[in-house]
Formats: C-alpha cells, sequence, structure tokens
C-alpha cells in the first residue's frame, strides 16, 4: 500500500491518537477540527420493510426507481474504498443501507472487509433475515450487529414496517445473532409520537437482564418524504424519566469519545439501555462520520442534500493515493452540523433519503 503524504498546501492533518480497534493514522481534519473516524457503507437502496418513517409506501411503492446492477459498488471497490479510508483514519466501518442482508452474498463482502487487520466491522439490519443468516454472518467475521425493532406487538410492529412482518421473527434473529456469537446484540428503537411510545416500557423491561443493549432513536427529519414534526419527536429526556421511573437508571460513562448513544445502566445490575438524542441534544460537534452510498457518491452528513462521486474515479483506474486525496480533500472542507441549526424550515429540504445514503 502507498505512503499518504499530505500536499503542501492542503488539508490540515493531525496525528490520531490510539483507539482500541483503530490503527493509528495521519488523517485529515474538517474545518471544525472533527477527524474522519467512521465509514458508514449502504451496500443496497433496496428494502423488504417500508417503515412509515424511512421508505413510506407512497414514495417507495411499486414504481419506485431503485439503483440497476452496474450502478452498485462491487464488493471489490467496497473493499478497496474501505482500505482507502482506513489510511484516512476511519478504522470503523457500518454495514447499512437500505437492507444490507437482501444483497445477496453479503457475506463475502464480510469476509473481504473482516480480512482488513485493525478493521471494527458492524452492520445494521432490520433483523427479517437474521435467524437464518446470523451464522453465516458470524463465520465470514462479522463481530457484532445492530438489530432494528420498533415494538414489541404486532398491531404497532406491522404499522411501522407497513409489510405485515411479523415481530416473532425479528425476536427469533436476535436470538440467532446471539446464539452466533455476536454479542452484545444492539437494538434499535426509532419512537414517534403517536405511533410507538406506549411501545418503550415493554422493550425496556424485555429487555432488561437479557444482555442486549436496547437503545432509542429520537424521530428525525431524514429524506424529505417522511413529513416530520417537531412534536412527533419523543425526547430522550422523556424516555430516560419514562424507563427510570420503573427500573432506577444512573448514567454511564461513554464508551470512547463522540460515541453517539448517552449511556444508562440499570441499578439493579440489569444492564444498560442507550438513548441517541440526535435532534434534542445535537452532537454534530463530535462528528466524525462520513457515508458511502449504494452508488459511490461520498456524504459528509446524513442531512446531506448533494454528495462527492466516488464511483467515476473508481472505475477510471486512478490510483489508491489519487483516492485518496480527493477523499482527504472533501472532508477538509467539511462544515455539516446540521442538527445544531435544525429548524422546521430545514426539515423541508429536499435532503437525501436515509435508504439510499445509509443509516
Ligand atoms: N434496514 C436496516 C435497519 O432498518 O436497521 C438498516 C438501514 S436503516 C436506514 C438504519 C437505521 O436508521 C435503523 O435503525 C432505522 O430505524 C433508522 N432510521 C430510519 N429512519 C429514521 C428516522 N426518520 N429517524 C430516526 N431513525 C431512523
Ligand atoms: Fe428498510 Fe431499515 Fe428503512 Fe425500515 S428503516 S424501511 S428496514 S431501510
Ligand atoms: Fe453528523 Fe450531520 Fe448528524 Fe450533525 S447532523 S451529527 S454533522 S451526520
Amino acid at each position: 500500500m502507498s505512503l499518504w503524504v499530505p500536499a503542501a498546501a492542503g488539508p490540515t492533518y493531525m496525528n490520531m491518537p490510539q483507539d482500541p480497534g483503530k490503527t493509528a493514522h495521519s488523517g485529515p481534519l474538517d474545518r471544525l477540527h472533527r477527524p474522519l473516524r467512521d465509514l458508514r457503507i449502504s451496500v443496497t437502496d433496496r428494502c423488504n420493510f417500508r417503515c412509515v418513517y424511512c421508505m413510506p409506501k407512497e414514495v417507495f411503492g411499486n414504481d419506485y426507481q431503485f439503483l440497476e446492477r452496474k450502478e452498485i459498488l462491487t464488493f471489490e471497490e467496497i473493499a478497496r474504498v474501505a482500505l482507502i479510508f482506513q489510511s484516512l483514519g476511519a478504522g470503523k466501518i457500518r454495514l447499512t443501507g437500505g437492507e444490507p442482508l437482501v444483497r445477496r452474498n453479503l457475506e463475502q463482502l464480510i469476509a473481504q472487509l473482516a480480512a482488513i487487520p485493525g478493521l471494527d466491522l458492524t452492520l445494521t439490519t432490520n433483523g427479517s433475515l437474521l435467524e437464518r443468516k446470523a451464522e453465516a454472518l458470524k463465520k465470514a467475521g462479522l463481530k457484532r450487529i445492530t438489530v432494528s425493532l420498533d415494538a414489541l406487538d404486532d398491531p404497532t410492529f406491522k404499522r411501522m414496517n407497513d409489510v405485515d412482518f411479523p415481530v416473532a421473527k425479528v425476536l427469533a434473529g436476535i436470538d440467532a445473532a446471539a446464539a452466533a456469537g455476536l454479542a452484545p446484540v444492539k437494538i434499535n428503537m426509532v419512537v414517534k409520537r403517536g405511533m410507538n411510545e406506549h411501545g418503550i416500557l415493554p422493550m425496556a423491561r424485555h429487555f432488561h437482564g437479557s444482555g442486549h443493549i436496547l437503545r432509542f432513536i429520537e424521530y428525525m427529519d431524514v429524506g424529505h418524504t417522511n413529513g416530520w414534526r417537531m412534536d412527533d419527536v419523543v425526547t430522550a429526556r422523556e424516555i430516560v424519566s419514562m424507563i427510570g421511573r420503573e427500573m432506577p437508571l444512573e448514567p454511564a460513562d461513554p464508551n470512547y469519545t463522540g460515541e453517539v448513544a448517552q449511556r444508562w445502566r440499570y441499578k439493579d445490575g440489569g444492564g444498560e439501555i442507550g438513548v441517541i438524542a440526535s435532534v434534542t441534544q445535537a452532537f454534530c460537534r463530535d462528528c466524525t462520520r462520513i457515508r458511502l452510498s449504494t452508488e459511490g457518491k461520498l456524504y459528509t452528513c446524513l442531512f446531506a442534500t448533494a454528495g462527492h462521486d466516488l464511483r467515476t474515479l473508481l472505475r477510471s483506474g486512478a490510483p489508491d493515493g489519487e483516492i485518496r486525496d480527493t477523499v482527504a480533500a472533501i472532508w477538509s472542507k467539511r462544515t455539516d452540523r446540521y442538527s445544531e441549526i435544525r429548524t422546521s424550515q430545514t426539515a423541508k429540504l429536499e435532503k437525501i433519503e436515509m435508504s439510499y445514503i445509509g443509516g
């Protein structure tokens, strides 16, 4: 692999500290002095769910134009990009989508990425195909997994996934993941007022003492199709106090700087929960994430309105060093802090859909 030598008049760099699971590298800093640490890769823009807050049927119905095969990055292209990003300081990769497990032969990509020394690899899934795939994912080298589950009762869950998918199958997927050793399993619940906030306590009770880590996510104005309103957000504060009244909680220290979930521990030793207060307590100042869309566009913020085409460069025969310089230059110009400046007006902007950019 060629050595990364920053151009004299190029971006600002830092010597990145040695983090567990990460290799030390000089990497670019953005305009707000944030290093690049995490890469989220959307491996498909397709999904077998139509969650009302993410891919509403009115928009992602039968005639929606998903990407064609030739447009999406191959596993080899993704693995190459992963190495380049790692050399810039991004030692953590999350595979996402769309629903990553609907991408054919995903285990092959996992195996290629898991073979990269020092790379911290994880995946977010809706859990629908996990019961049959958990073992193969583990064998391919995946270490950890996050499963999304928005309710424990079928009527609510089916109303949210909008494809009549039952809770029991996702729970079976979570069990299979734990049995395969993809532990601790993290479980993400997006809370939307009027939709599933009555499910907060049942979810907390169910996963208390299970060894899994339940995390509550404030409903966000991603994309421009979910009709977001601030009134729909159940705040992290409300969630913690609701659970704490029944099962007392105490704050726990973050695992690392920039961790998006605030950790809370059950005082009775029943494990921990997390809350992701992306709306009410924005964490942009520590945001070290970049996203690669299914067709190879780079987005420096979840709420971006435009991306940077990397696929053309990847397919042009450009050497790794040129691609690295391009990514470093993009990162060094980054000023994103959408969640800190969100208003009801910005919520109406034509942002990129989350299922395409990768959640
Ligand atoms: N399909 C996979 C899944 O659902 O886990 C991965 C992709 S999904 C876009 C990634 C995460 O984003 C999920 O946990 C999902 O619940 C969350 N998400 C989607 N839309 C959201 C919204 N409007 N607000 C907050 N979280 C959202
Ligand atoms: Fe699919 Fe995940 Fe979006 Fe739901 S949140 S529609 S499962 S991509
Ligand atoms: Fe990062 Fe953008 Fe989210 Fe802020 S709004 S935390 S910059 S992805």
